[in-house]
């Protein structure tokens, strides 16, 4: 299997590298939302957010917050996007679970927020019943 992101991990492949411990790495994006635009990835090899077991994402969001504190007092920045892409349709591309810090500045022309929908009638009460079926 050919991934970029353990590439990096292994060294085979370069990355601006921020950070590293026994279980995750930390390095810039190559094509970043702002500059200091940063990825915390698992050192294993996981496809996706549902099957990273959750020490590891405890690992992932421990080193998310220290290397975005760090980011904030060192890029100035205003406040930062933690995002997870899971799936193609989410626009996930590289199959090797990450996390993305994007630092965030006042009126930086990121939105997350675009086109909001609005419930109809009882359908906000019909999608959180569906859902939370399965959660009880
Ligand atoms: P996603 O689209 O959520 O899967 O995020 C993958 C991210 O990895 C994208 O934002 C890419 O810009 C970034 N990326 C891809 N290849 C590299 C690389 N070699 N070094 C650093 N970042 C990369
Ligand atoms: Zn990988």
């Amino acid at each position: 299997m050919d991934c970029i992101f353990c590439n990096i991990i292994n060294r085979t492949a370069h990355a601006e590298i921020l950070f590293e411990n026994d279980n995750v790495i930390s390095f810039l994006d190559t094509s970043p939302v702002n500059f200091g635009h940063a990825l915390v990835v698992t050192k294993k090899h996981y496809p996706d957010f549902l099957t990273v077991p959750g020490n590891e994402l405890n690992h992932v969001i421990q080193a998310a917050q220290v290397i975005s504190d760090v980011i904030s007092r060192k890029l100035k920045c205003h406040g930062f996007n933690l995002v997870v892409n899971n799936g193609a349709a989410a626009g996930q591309t590289v199959k090797h679970f990450h996390l993305h810090i994007i630092p965030r500045f006042d009126q930086d022309d990121f939105r997350f927020k675009l086109n909001l929908k609005k419930y109809s009638d009882d359908s906000m009460r019909e999608y959180a019943d569906k859902i939370r079926e399965e959660l009880k």
